[in-house]
């Protein structure tokens, strides 16, 4: 069957997207390799999600529990990882600590504590990232700066968490560059809760940038980057 006209090339998105990571990468004197993909596929179908993965994809970024539990059967043949990047209800944590790999957007102490007694059950220890709210707006998740390290404190008696840094989305700014200065905050605040030395923790990970300003989040720190839009196109609204 012909594919549609206005179809996206998945593979050749993908290969530009992974360039412009490494070159971002190297641009910044940092190793190759170092910065991660999460290819972002929330609202994009099964078959669009084979084609990533097929073309070089290992981990998928899905921001909802119930949309990721009706696809991952369908691609249970695949070895991506999958990330939970978006808001996560109390009483959803038991089905997304069998769903998820990791958990990017950890916000909420008793949602700690009911994923850690999930993940006990299932006998599995899941990394966490913190979600910090950088811009401090209404609208979004995370917890507030001054709050994370007291936050990181008490994670870390969650022993089937293992917290491995933090995550961001800073406010949405159309010149990428109005959102350093939010990437520079949590790479400061990720260096703080190290030095504090909480319980074993340890704050490798910075999961920031987006399609828009990913090189820019690479610059400042980013070991992993969440896009969706660059390789998949445009969003249907939902
Ligand atoms: C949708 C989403 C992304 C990807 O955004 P794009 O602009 O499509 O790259 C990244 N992070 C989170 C938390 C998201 O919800």
């Amino acid at each position: 069957m012909e594919p549609p006209s206005f179809s996206i090339d998945v593979q050749a998105n993908l290969e530009t997207v992974l360039q412009d990571i490494e070159h971002a990468t190297l641009r910044a004197g940092r190793p190759k390799g170092s910065v991660k993909l999460v290819a972002v596929s929330k609202t994009v179908d099964v078959e669009s999600i084979r084609q990533a993965v097929a073309a070089g994809v290992t981990v998928l970024g899905e921001n909802r529990v119930q949309e990721a539990s009706s696809k991952r059967p369908l691609l249970a043949d695949l070895a991506a990882e999958w990330h939970l990047i978006g808001s996560l209800q109390k009483n959803k944590a038991n089905r997304a600590a069998e769903i998820f790999d990791w958990i990017e957007s950890l916000d909420d102490l008793e949602l700690a504590a009911r994923l850690d007694r999930a993940c006990e059950r299932l006998a599995k220890r899941m990394p966490v990232l913190i979600q910090v709210n950088v811009g401090r707006e209404a609208s979004k998740s995370g917890i507030a700066e001054e709050e994370a390290i007291e936050f990181s404190r008490r994670l870390s008696g969650f022993t089937h968490l293992d917290v491995r840094g933090l995550m961001a989305i800073p406010p949405f700014t159309e010149d990428p560059e109005e959102a350093r200065p939010y990437f520079i905050r949590l790479r400061e605040l990720a260096q703080s809760i190290e030095k504090e030395q909480v319980g074993g923790i340890t704050m490798k990970e910075l999961s920031m940038g987006m399609s828009h300003d990913f090189p820019v989040a690479i610059q400042e720190g980013a070991t992993l980057v969440r896009i969706g839009t660059a390789i998949f196109g445009p969003r249907q609204a939902r």
